[in-house]
């Protein structure tokens, strides 16, 4: 039966389909996917904030826990009006499957709250970050759940939030929170891993395809950390950026965007496009010719809507779930390869964890160590996830899933939960 739009854009829905479908393909049982479709634990909080009118604002917060079998759970915490308990448990499935395909010791999940940063003041910023903090520190801690930055969120984020939580522990806590400033026990290249990752992601992709890199055209939806580090390492790499945009409008030009000029003019959440006069509209800008097209923004871009109308040949995604299911299948079958998010934008999770293993340990190491090792990491991942979409004859997604999936439900199974 074919599926409605809203359901095809449910990501909490699909993600439990994909999960089923990988773990019956394993030969895993009906009551195993019980246990894994939602996630262990969902703390939903209020948080009352003291705007700096004086007034006082409740703030709705999240933080999901999808399965601490393998280990302490993971996962960023977004800051954005459209946050809802659905997306960010979806989100801590994600997370469970990214660790799964780096092979990290950890399970997955995610936190959110309901908010717009662009229309807030540092100090507001900061007392929400810190009342977030308060509102969930029973459930988190460097052994238990560890966060990080992730849409509209940054090394200042984490940093009050390291702070709120030593204060709390009453001891230096540098392990309970990734993403932090190196000063304050950040790792070197935490910031720009995400597009580290992914720039790994498309080498192996065009590999795959036969396209050399200098010949590569690509368009990235998203200036934010993981477009705007993106674009700038393809740029140097001697690839073509043909597109970018943010939330307000892209920019297209086929003889490539001058990244440089670009990055200067951007502001802190990543926008830059209003400075120019002839943008066209994200939609539009997703249906331009190219070789890659990589969404670097949000959920829910590449649909069946507008399917038929992509021209890339690679799809590698940088955001959290830009192609749903249903548009994945379509675009395989057309042979576009994607590589799906909680493979392509696993680069953070990586270097978040090398953050902790130094915070850990106290000792520290150098970029080119953190560098080398994140390919590493990547490189067999890709390959693992490849060999799986092959030999098994699914997508890529499926193969993700599958690839993803099994350390968590063998760990279940050891444990003796199932
Ligand atoms: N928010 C990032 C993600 O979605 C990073 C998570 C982390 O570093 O723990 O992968």
């Amino acid at each position: 039966m074919a599926i409605t739009a809203v359901e095809e854009l449910n990501i909490l829905h699909s993600t439990q389909l994909i999960i089923k479908e990988a773990l019956g393909k394993m030969g895993y049982s009906e009551e195993m996917y019980e246990l894994l479709k939602e996630p262990l634990r969902v703390l939903s909080v209020r948080i009352p904030i003291r705007m700096d009118n004086g007034e006082y604002r409740v703030f709705q917060g999240f933080r999901a826990q999808h399965n601490d079998a393998v280990g302490p759970t993971k996962g960023g915490v977004r800051f954005h009006p459209n946050v809802t308990e659905d997306e960010v448990k979806a989100l801590s499935i994600w997370m469970s499957l990214k660790c799964g395909i780096v092979d990290l010791p950890y399970g997955g999940g995610k936190g959110g709250i309901i908010c717009d940063p662009r229309e807030m003041s540092k100090g507001e910023l900061e007392r929400l970050s810190r009342g977030y903090v308060r509102a969930i520190s029973q459930i988190v801690g460097p052994t238990k759940d560890i966060p990080a930055p992730d849409v509209m969120t940054n090394a200042q984020i984490m940093a009050w939030m390291m702070d709120e939580y030593s204060r709390i522990r009453e001891f230096d806590s540098p392990g309970f929170i990734t993403g932090k400033p190196i000063v304050l026990g950040g790792s070197q290249g935490r910031e720009s891993a995400t597009a580290k990752g992914v720039t790994i992601m498309i080498d192996q992709a065009l590999k795959a395809k036969g396209i050399p890199l200098h010949k590569a055209r690509i368009v990235i939806q998203g200036f934010g950390n993981a477009g705007s580090y993106l674009a700038k390492f393809m740029h140097d790499s001697g690839a073509s950026v043909i597109g970018i945009s943010d939330v307000y409008g892209a920019l297209y030009d086929p003889n490539g965007l001058d990244i440089d000029d670009l990055l200067s003019r951007r502001d802190a959440f990543g926008t830059v496009t209003k400075l120019f006069p002839n943008t066209i509209s994200n939609r539009q800008l997703l249906e331009q010719d190219c070789d890659i097209l990589v969404p670097a923004a949000i959920e829910n871009q590449i649909t069946m809507d507008n399917a038929d109308r992509i021209r890339a040949k690679i799809i590698v995604e940088a955001a959290n779930g830009p192609t749903t299911m249903e548009a994945t299948r379509f675009l395989t079958a057309r042979e576009v390869l994607i590589i799906p998010d909680v493979l392509a934008s696993a680069g953070g999770v990586v270097v978040s964890y090398f953050e902790w293993v130094q915070n850990n340990q106290g000792y520290y190491w150098s970029l080119e160590q953190v560098d080398s090792k994140l390919k590493e990491v990547m490189v067999k991942a890709f390959e693992n996830v490849y060999n799986v979409h092959i030999s098994r004859k699914v997508d890529m997604r499926l193969a993700a899933y599958m690839t993803g999936i099994r350390k968590m439900a063998e760990a279940v199974k050891y444990r003796g939960w199932i």
